[in-house]
């Protein structure tokens, strides 16, 4: 066949595999577009694990009835307008992909009300239809029957129990980072968690329980632009395996070798080689100093000094579990 430029849809249908592996990771973009809208309280409601429906209310600032249109684009986002946002970029969300990818294979539709809009409008994705929608404040995204028009993928979706699994990881996340945010969620009509606005301790007991508080080092340093905060278990409270590992750059949860390898290697001396800390550990650098932009679903970072944050986490937490008196102190022989 001849060279040809694909249609649309199906260039949404190829980019969807990258930032749409499972419900999780339409729960995960949602989600984090209702913290950029500056929302205060979310409600996120699940059937079937996900897979039959995810639906989000926030009260954020909602969407004028003119973008409803744009926000279903590819490229089209109110984030950025240049390189120089990109590099210092503020919001989780910038690349202006994941509601066209996720409605390229479910049935997505958005009803929103922007703040001063006499009324709210609804957009279904396909057939592409503007209608007015009552609503009093904010957004709400609804996603129907994932991947009901792509079998190959829904083929390799699992349980619907492990499927929530996933999503309440997600969930979790969001929850953990943003404690002034009330959240609730719930999975075929019960709710499973309901979290009210609080302080970051209240959440973390909430979600980690007061064993993992009790058994705690609460963590603070900060050097030149680096900042980390948090808390960290004492080996008395070590895990069999890494369900309880939550770290953040600049609000945004990232799996990343480098600062894995430095709290590995801050407790080296503590904590026997098949135990895992627990912890939830928050890192805050100037924008700058962080490629967000590596992955599609964001959760891999590019330090530009990846030795200094290496050097700067492994300390914090080596100061912290040593000196925090019996067991680990005297462990760490100091
Ligand atoms: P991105 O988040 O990278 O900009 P998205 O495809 O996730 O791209 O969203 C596209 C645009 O739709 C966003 O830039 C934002 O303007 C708007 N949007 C999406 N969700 C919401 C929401 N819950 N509240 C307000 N605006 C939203
Ligand atoms: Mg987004």
């Amino acid at each position: 066949m001849p060279i040809h430029l694909l249609p649309d849809h199906l260039i949404n249908q190829i980019a969807a595999g990258e930032v749409v592996e499972r419900p999780a990771s339409v729960l995960k973009e949602v989600l984090e577009n209702a913290m950029d809208a500056g929302s205060t309280v979310v409600d996120v409601q699940l059937e079937q694990g996900g897979v039959r429906r995810i639906r989000v209310a926030d009260d954020g600032c909602g969407i004028p009835k003119d973008e409803l249109p744009l926000a279903l684009e590819r490229h089209a986002t109110s984030k950025i307008a240049s390189l120089d946002d990109l590099e210092r970029v503020g919001t989780m969300g910038f690349r202006g992909e994941a509601l066209a990818a996720i409605a390229a294979v479910s049935r997505m539709s958005i009803t929103s009300r922007a703040d001063g809009a006499p009324h709210a409008w609804r957009i279904d994705a396909d057939p592409r239809e503007l209608a007015p929608a009552a609503l009093n404040h904010g957004t709400v995204i609804d996603v129907a029957d994932l991947y009901f028009n792509t079998p190959a993928r829904r083929k390799f979706l699992k349980s619907e129990g492990t499927e929530f699994a996933h999503c309440d990881d997600v969930f979790r996340r969001v929850a953990l980072a943003r404690p002034d945010v009330a959240l609730q969620l719930s999975h075929n009509g019960r709710v499973s968690q309901r979290l009210p606005a609080g302080t970051r301790e209240a959440r973390v007991r909430a979600l980690l329980g007061d064993d993992f508080l009790a058994a705690a080092r609460s963590v603070e340093a900060e050097s030149g632009l680096l900042r980390v905060h948090g808390f960290a278990s004492l080996p008395a409270y070590s895990r069999s395996s890494r369900d309880a590992q939550f770290f953040y750059v600049n609000g945004r949860f990232v799996r990343d070798k480098l600062v894995t390898h430095a709290i590995r290697e801050a407790y080296a001396d503590i904590l026997h080689g098949s135990r895992h800390p627990a912890y939830v550990l928050f890192l805050e650098l100037d924008p700058f100093g962080v490629d967000v932009n590596v992955h599609p679903a964001k959760i891999e970072v590019r330090f530009r000094d990846s030795r200094a944050v290496h050097q700067f986490v492994y300390h914090a937490l080596n100061r912290t579990l040593a000196t925090s008196g019996a067991g680990a102190g005297s462990a760490l022989g100091s």
